[in-house]
């Protein structure tokens, strides 16, 4: 639990005068305490005292304390309020890591992969919403076109929100390189560079938290629910995925097919086995399965996936091989938990790796208009419930993630279906009273 950076040190050179020890909890939502910098020696050593029964993890209110130890690695000044600065921490019990903590979950990933002298470099697109401060509808009575994305108008209507997050991820030495209106009407998207995957998630359950942040600040709602308008393209979280051996890329390869390496094509395939239990990892609400498998939407296409395939430069499948040495899965969606997607990625990327897994051919076809000549193509699960079963079921998953996380995992998320099942709809009166 030693660290090399003294918070206090660092809060008191940098005007910081509270600090919001904060986790991610098993659904992603963020907890947080909010600490004096006078106090922040002892959090530091011993960690934030929380009740985990309280918040999404697998635990009893008669449990111990949980203790959220900040990785002072993490420290960022939040730019919308200098004064408070923000860390991403690891879990404990009775000084133990807490092996269902999906920061926790992730750094064993890492370690795995580590051991194979192997680091995975990830970038997100996080797609979201800026919706009137209910969430009931887009902020933009005049973002109405069919086709509106990157309609420069609309983007520009929204230029103090969106330069003010680019200015915060510029000022944090991210990389930000481009923003735009996305293919929903109200729906944006803005990128960052690619890091390893640890820093990466760090990074993207940051990023959530300051679009939230600064579009309440602006009087509106940031929202990365998958799909919050039927009818509309919902919200992905597409990520962009390589391996790498010190300096070198090791899915690149120029004589492989569209320069990706026998490694790369492993590493999918292992993707590919194991796409319907990563789902309840990628889409982990019961509003994801609204976004893939999904009619077409007003403006034409979902670009989400509906089925277990891989393409060159197509986005009509999971996986697109955009370029040499790269590929971008295509399958979560704004409601993965960052640490999870990343996670899952490695988990059943190192497992191809190990047994070699054919990925299968490569589909240039336009999956939306030709898949149903294809006959044998998996189908994505069709709702959380299959989803979360699959994850269940997978021996590898369970394995590679961990016993007590998946485990912890699965029963909070049928609870979760459970609980949405429970109630009585509208349509089931409709199609049911008279039968
Ligand atoms: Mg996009």
């Amino acid at each position: 639990m030693a660290s090399s950076t003294d918070l206090a040190a660092a809060a008191k050179a940098r005007g910081i005068k509270y600090l919001l020890i904060s986790y991610t909890d098993l659904f992603g939502a963020q907890r947080a305490k909010l600490v004096p910098a006078q106090a922040i020696a002892g959090m530091q050593r011993d960690g934030a005292g929380f009740a985990g029964f309280a918040t999404w993890l697998d635990m009893s209110p008669a449990d111990a304390d949980l203790f959220a130890v900040p990785d002072p690695q993490t420290l960022i000044q939040l730019p919308w309020k200098p004064e408070v600065g923000w860390l991403a921490s690891d879990l404990y019990i009775n000084g133990e890591p807490v092996d269902q903590a999906p920061r926790n979950t992730l750094k064993r990933m890492v370690a795995k992969a580590a051991e194979q002298g192997l680091t995975l470099k990830t970038g997100v697109e996080c797609e979201f919403f800026l919706t009137t401060p209910d969430g009931k509808a887009i902020s933009d009575a005049a973002d109405s076109a069919d086709k509106p994305c990157y309609d420069a108008s609309a983007l520009m209507r929204r230029y103090d929100v969106i330069t003010e997050i680019c200015d915060a991820m510029l000022a944090l030495g991210w990389g930000a390189y481009q923003n735009d209106h996305e293919d929903a009407n109200g729906q944006f998207e803005m990128n960052w560079h690619y890091a390893d995957a640890l820093t990466t998630a760090d990074r993207h359950v940051f990023f959530k938290f300051m679009a939230k942040s600064i579009a309440e600040k602006h009087g509106l709602r940031a929202t990365f629910m998958p799909k919050p308008f039927l009818g509309l393209t919902g919200s992905g979280c597409h990520a962009h995925v390589s391996l790498w051996k010190g300096e070198e890329n090791v899915f690149a390869d120029d004589a492989g097919e569209l320069g990706v390496s026998k490694t790369g094509y492993n590493f999918l395939g292992g993707i590919i086995e194991h796409a319907e239990g990563l789902c309840a990892l990628f889409n982990p609400t019961v509003n994801s399965y609204k976004r893939i498998n999904a009619p077409r939407t007003t403006s034409g296409a979902t670009w989400a996936p509906n089925t277990v395939t891989y393409a060159g430069n197509n986005r009509t499948h999971m996986i697109r091989i955009p370029e040499a040495g790269r590929f971008e899965l295509r399958l979560a969606d704004g409601a993965t938990n960052p640490y999870l997607l990343q996670a899952g990625i490695l988990a059943a990327g190192l497992d191809g790796m190990a047994k070699a897994t054919d990925p299968g051919p490569r589909l240039d076809i336009n999956m939306y208009t030709e898949g149903h000549l294809v006959k044998d193509a998996k189908r994505l699960p069709l709702n959380l419930l299959d989803a979360v079963r699959a994850l269940d079921a997978s021996p590898m998953l369970r394995a590679s993630l961990g016993e007590a996380f998946v485990s912890s995992y699965v029963k909070l998320k049928m609870a979760d279906w459970t609980s949405y099942t429970a109630a009585l709809t509208e349509w089931e009166r409709a199609n049911t009273l008279d039968c």
